[in-house]
C-alpha cells in the first residue's frame, strides 16, 4: 500500500472553473477573486478580504499596513513554519519567540508579558495544527499593553473557540493556499480584516501601491494611475480564485471528514503510553489541518524512515523555528532557549490527514504506527 502524506480534493467541477477563466479574457485579479474573497468573508464573518499569492505575503503586508517595521519587535511562536517568522523580517521588524504550551503547541499566554519591551508593537499567535489559540486572552493582553494582533490562520480557516472565529479578535488573519493547505490553489494566501481603511491600503500595497488595478483599467475606460506609496506584487489572480471557489464551498464537508479520521486516529494511541497527542481545547472546533504524534525524542527519526519505508507519508511539523542555522547564525539562539517548542520539534510526527483517505487506509497507518512505536 502507498499512501501520500496528502492528496488535493481539487474535482473536476474545479478544473471546469479553470478552464472557463483560461478561456476568458482576463486571467489576472478581477471578478473571480472578489468572488472568493466575498465568500471567504462570509465564511469567516469577516468584513474585508483580500487575496494574496501567499501567506507569507499576507502577514508581511499585514504588519507593514499596521505601521509595524525598523526596530519593532514582534511576538511570536517559535513552534511553527518558519514563513511566520520570516515575514515579520520581511517586514523589517524583529521576531521575538515565547515559547509554547505543551498540550497544544501553541503561543502560552502566560508568557507573553514577560517579554513585552518598549519595542514590541505586534503579537502574531500561530493556530499550530488548527488548534485556535486562547484569542481572548491574547486580546486582553495586547488591550492592556496597545498591542496591534496578527493571526497566522494557515492551519485554521475552520477553526472556532469560545464562539470566536479566526480573526475575530484580532486586527488582521492571514491564510494560507499552499499545495498541502486545507484548501489550495498550489500557491495563494489571504487576510482578513474588519478594518475597511486597512483593507484598502492592503489591496493597493500587493500590487505595487498603484491606485487602479488592471481590473480597473479593463472595465473602465482608460484613467491615468499615480502610485501614492510603494508597494509589492503580491495579487492573488483569477486563475487560483476559480481553484478556491469551490473548495470553500466544499470546506465544511472535507472538514468532517478530517475530523472523524482525527478522531479514529485519536482512539487507537490515546492511551498508548509510547505516543502522546496534542489536546484539543474544551469549547473549541480543531480546524484538523495537521494530525500529529509524539514519540520519544531517540526513536522519532527511525519510526519517520520506519513508517516511509512501509510506504506512509510523513512529515516533520515542525523543528523550531529558532534552531535553523539563520535564526541561530543571526540571532545566537540555542538549545534549552525555548525548551516546549524544542521537545516538540524533536518529537513530532505527522500522519496523513486529507479528505480521500479511505478507511483501510487509516486503519493501515494505525496498524503500522502501533507496530513501529511498540517495538
Ligand atoms: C504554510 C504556512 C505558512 C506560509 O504559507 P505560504 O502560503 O506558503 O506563504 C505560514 N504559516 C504557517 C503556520 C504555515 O503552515
Amino acid at each position: 500500500m502507498k499512501i501520500e502524506f496528502y492528496r488535493h480534493s481539487i474535482e473536476e467541477s474545479d478544473i471546469d472553473r479553470v478552464s472557463k477563466v483560461l478561456r476568458s479574457i482576463f486571467i489576472t485579479t478581477g471578478e473571480v477573486v472578489r468572488d472568493f474573497e466575498k465568500d471567504l468573508q462570509t465564511y469567516l464573518d469577516a468584513k474585508n478580504a483580500i487575496g494574496m499569492t501567499s501567506c507569507t505575503a499576507a502577514l508581511q503586508l499585514s504588519l507593514l499596513a499596521w505601521g509595524i517595521g525598523r526596530d519593532d519587535e514582534v511576538i511570536t511562536s517559535p513552534m511553527s513554519f518558519c514563513a511566520t517568522a520570516n515575514a515579520i523580517l520581511h517586514a523589517g521588524a524583529t521576531p521575538v519567540f515565547v515559547d509554547v504550551e505543551e498540550e497544544t503547541g501553541n503561543l502560552n499566554a502566560e508568557l507573553i508579558e514577560n517579554r513585552i519591551t518598549r519595542k514590541t508593537k505586534a503579537l502574531l499567535p500561530v493556530h499550530l495544527y488548527g488548534q485556535m489559540c486562547d484569542m481572548k486572552r491574547i486580546r486582553q493582553i495586547a488591550d492592556r499593553n496597545g498591542l496591534l494582533i496578527i493571526e497566522d490562520a494557515a492551519h485554521c480557516i475552520e477553526g472556532l473557540r469560545e464562539g470566536v472565529k479566526v480573526g475575530q479578535l484580532g486586527h488582521a488573519a492571514c491564510f494560507s493556499f499552499y499545495a498541502t493547505k486545507n484548501i489550495t490553489s498550489g500557491e495563494g494566501g489571504a487576510i482578513t480584516t474588519n478594518d475597511f481603511d486597512k483593507a484598502e491600503l492592503l489591496r493597493i500595497l500587493r500590487l505595487h501601491g498603484i491606485d487602479k488595478s488592471a481590473a480597473d483599467r479593463y472595465t473602465k475606460k482608460y484613467e491615468h494611475w499615480d502610485m501614492p506609496v510603494l508597494g509589492w506584487k503580491y495579487n492573488m489572480d483569477n486563475i487560483q480564485a476559480a481553484l478556491l471557489l469551490g473548495q470553500l464551498q466544499r470546506i465544511e464537508k472535507s472538514w468532517s471528514r478530517r475530523d472523524e479520521i482525527s478522531m479514529k486516529y485519536e482512539e487507537a494511541f490515546g492511551s498508548l503510553k509510547q505516543i502522546k497527542l496534542m489536546k484539543t481545547v474544551p469549547h473549541s472546533r480543531h480546524a484538523r489541518h495537521l494530525f500529529t504524534i509524539q514519540v520519544p525524542e531517540e526513536k522519532r527519526d527511525s519510526i519517520l524512515i520506519a513508517l516511509q519505508n512501509r510506504g506512509i507519508g510523513v512529515a516533520v511539523n515542525y523543528r523550531a523555528i529558532h534552531l535553523l542555522k539563520y535564526y541561530r547564525e543571526t540571532f545566537g539562539y540555542k538549545n534549552g532557549d525555548f525548551p516546549v517548542a524544542e521537545d516538540i520539534g524533536k518529537r513530532t510526527i505527522s500522519l496523513p490527514l486529507y479528505p480521500s483517505l479511505k478507511d483501510e487506509e487509516v486503519d493501515f497507518v494505525i496498524q503500522v504506527v502501533l507496530e513501529e512505536a511498540k517495538s
